[in-house]
């Protein structure tokens, strides 16, 4: 190792990681004895929204529980923990003093939506459990109507949250927040289960709470999201589940740059030996490939109770990966099940038979025993192949947690298991089900980069599901839109350039997309502005590779 870090390190075992060498001084909270430590803590200011961004295990949702004063920070003591005297003290001179004076003085109300809405439910002691009861019950703002409408609340009000999907929960938990009069808001990872239309009125439904004097503290993975959403923004750095440092406040654009390229240049600080970039152009020889086989789908119906699905009638080729986009509730699932042989098509309508591996949407681990045992079990071949190993297994980090219960893994270990699992199964056709859920924005680009590698190499295809902009349009070769009621009645187009298929795609949307000159990032432009306004003029929404 480089010495610096107590375990093995994340990054491989030569990164030399210039660490701030006051770092020991700066403890802001240590859990136990050789727990997890945060260093230094984000500072909101007042009447902005404040991004952070950092791997999963970095202390992102530690920060809040300090900063929304359910956690009083110890400084390092966990053994003698300092009083609230001493911490704010400690924080002399700094904007914090002011900030968590006027907290314990009870000045500051905060409020957070938190990471987890699925826990929601069974965290609710109220007798009444609709959403219109828990929303009402809250309500000290007088911005009900616009909250209902923009979160596309009003068909589920009187609906149990115990029977909500996980996109419905996490829009009525972001509503609850949103309803309430406070001095601090809180929302960790908002966009988790939203698609692209619900994660952009999330978004500006969070933005119209600022007021002068009011803060906003947003953590989210997905990069156009929270470029739209933050004013400024904190990344958070270090070794996950180990140690996280929190940096200066940055610009938008220079906090996403400088957390994708892993390094601090007012600091001369690297943190990550490589940086990550969406030029296309990384081994994109290799991934031009030959294209030799064709496959053909028929027109299709699919009636599901209430919901009905007309599909065109589509080909494509091996070493080709299509990625559908749509709102939620406008089938693709229900047209990956098609493709599968899950579900039969209405009459007498076929799908050709084909060899296809599947990664579901939910991920439910009923296997008992290690993710080892598991890999032998599934996928023995492929795992025990070197060429696997290398492209697929070691850069998705499945060694540090290869020996553990399938049981008791997180969610983002438990996804990148899935993705393993599904790439490991010979097959034609690869169908995978938002890849990106649980994934931080780093995992997201190596799994990202991974399974277009696989694709290409194997000269196989891929189907698949992504609401992560930025993921979905790195990865697609071509695209097939979904449109239409959601729920009720919807449509997929046939397979189209990305060009024209997002063109559809975000001209239904309204927004308007440009890249990040530095490393290509797409980026959203601010509705109405000068850009915006000559993209949609000239009809290109903006995202040519
Ligand atoms: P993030 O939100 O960035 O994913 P967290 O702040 O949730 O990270 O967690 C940072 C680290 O602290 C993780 O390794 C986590 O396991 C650990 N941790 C979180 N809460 C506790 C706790 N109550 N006791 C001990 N360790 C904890
Ligand atoms: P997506 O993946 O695009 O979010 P799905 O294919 O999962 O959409 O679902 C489309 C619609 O079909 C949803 O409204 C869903 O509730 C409905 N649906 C899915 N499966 C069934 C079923 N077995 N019975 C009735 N409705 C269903
Ligand atoms: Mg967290
Ligand atoms: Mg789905």
């Amino acid at each position: 190792g480089c010495g610096i870090c107590p375990k093995r390190c994340p990054f491989g075992a030569i990164t030399i990681i210039n660490l701030p060498t006051n770092l020991e001084s700066q403890i802001t909270h240590r859990y136990a004895a050789n727990s997890f430590k945060l260093h230094r803590l984000p500072m909101p200011r007042p009447g902005n929204v404040l991004g952070l961004v950092g791997t999963n295990g970095i202390g992102k949702s530690t920060a809040l529980k300090i900063l929304s004063g359910k956690l009083k920070p110890n400084l390092g003591r966990y053994d003698n923990p300092p009083d609230w005297e001493d911490v704010i003290k400690y924080f002399r001179g700094s904007e914090l003093q002011n900030y968590f004076t006027k907290l314990l003085e009870d000045d500051l109300k905060a409020v957070v939506k938190p990471q987890y809405v699925d826990q929601i439910p069974k965290a609710i002691r109220a007798a009444d459990k609709s959403v219109e009861a828990l929303i009402k019950g809250r309500v000290s703002l007088e911005n009900l109507d616009e909250v209902l409408d923009t979160l596309e609340l009003r068909h589920i009000l009187d609906r149990d949250v115990t029977h909500l999907s996980g996109g419905e929960l996490q829009r009525f938990a972001i509503g609850t927040v949103c309803v309430q009069k406070a001095d601090v808001y809180m929302f960790d990872e908002p966009s988790s289960y939203l698609d692209v239309k619900q994660r952009l009125s999330a978004a500006r439904i969070i933005r119209s709470l600022l007021r002068p004097d009011d803060y906003v503290i947003v953590v989210e993975h997905d990069l156009s999201v929270l470029d739209y959403l933050s004013d400024y923004i904190c990344v958070l750095y270090g070794q996950p589940a180990v140690y996280g440092v929190v940096t200066l406040p940055h610009s938008v654009r220079e906090g996403i740059n400088i957390f994708l390229d892993g390094h601090i240049p007012t600091e001369n600080l690297r943190f990550r030996e490589e940086s990550l970039t969406f030029r296309i152009a990384e081994g994109t020889e290799d991934f031009v490939a030959e294209k030799s086989r064709a496959f053909k789908y028929p027109a299709m119906e699919k009636t599901l109770g209430n919901f009905h699905l007309s599909i065109d009638a589509g080909s494509f080729s091996d070493s080709e990966i299509i990625v559908m986009m749509g709102e939620n509730g406008t089938g693709k699932t229900t047209f990956c099940r098609l493709l599968a042989g899950a579900l039969k098509p209405d009459g007498t309508k076929k799908v050709p038979e084909m060899k296809i591996s599947m990664k579901p949407q939910t991920i439910t681990p009923k296997f008992e025993g290690t993710v080892r045992q598991l890999f032998f079990k599934k996928i023995k071949a492929a795992f025990l192949s070197p060429q696997f190993q290398t492209d697929v297994v070691k850069p998705l980090k499945l060694d540090d947690f290869i020996d553990q219960e399938v049981k008791n893994l997180s969610g983002g270990e438990l996804q990148r298991v899935a993705i393993v699992l599904a790439l490991g199964m010979p097959a034609d056709i690869y169908l995978i089900d938002e890849p990106s859920a649980y994934l931080d924005s780093e995992q997201r680009i190596v799994a990202s980069r991974v399974i277009k590698r696989f694709i290409m190499h194997a000269k196989k295809t891929a189907f698949i599901v992504e609401h992560d902009f930025i993921m979905a349009t790195y990865l697609a070769d071509r695209v097939i839109v979904f449109d239409g009621q959601p729920g009720i009645n919807a449509h997929a187009n046939k397979p189209e350039s990305l060009l024209t298929g997002c063109n559809t795609f975000l001209k239904n949307l309204d927004v308007t997309f440009r890249r990040d000159p530095t490393n290509f990032r797409p980026r959203i432009n601010k509705l109405n502005s000068q850009l915006d306004q000559e993209q949609k003029l000239s009809g290109n929404y903006g995202v040519r590779k």
